[in-house]
């Protein structure tokens, strides 16, 4: 499958990992917009939010139990938002469902 994420879980691409299980990645946004931008993402490819499904659902549940551990380790106690941009309108631009930590700063109403 042509899909960036899935080459990075690969190593086909290189990326700056921050954790990784058997069901989860988590590597550091190339493009940060906060002093801490990471994005976790399943291993298994899902396009997106509108992918979610009662199949797969429960890799997002760990997702969401991994992502205060990263939070912890990348000393974000200060707070941190997590963003996923679905389809064209959120400007969504890597169809592999990936989830935002952002944080380090006092973050504005905008998405970082
Ligand atoms: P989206 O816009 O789809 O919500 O987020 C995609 C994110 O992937 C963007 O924040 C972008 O900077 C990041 N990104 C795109 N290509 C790469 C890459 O090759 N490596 C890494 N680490 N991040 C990438
Ligand atoms: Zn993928």
């Amino acid at each position: 499958m042509d899909c960036l994420f899935c080459k990075i879980i690969a190593g086909d691409i290189p990326s700056a990992k921050v954790y990784e299980d058997e069901l989860v990645y988590a590597f550091r946004d190339i493009n940060p917009q906060a002093p801490t931008h990471i994005l976790v993402i399943p291993k298994a490819h899902i396009d997106s939010v509108n992918g979610i499904t009662c199949d797969n659902s429960a890799v997002v549940a760990h997702i969401f139990e991994v992502i205060p551990q990263i939070a912890a380790a990348e000393g974000l106690e200060k707070g941190y938002r997590v963003v996923s941009n679905c389809g064209q309108d959120a400007g969504q631009t890597v169809f592999h469902l990936h989830f935002h930590i952002l944080g380090g700063k006092e973050l504005s109403l905008e998405m970082a």
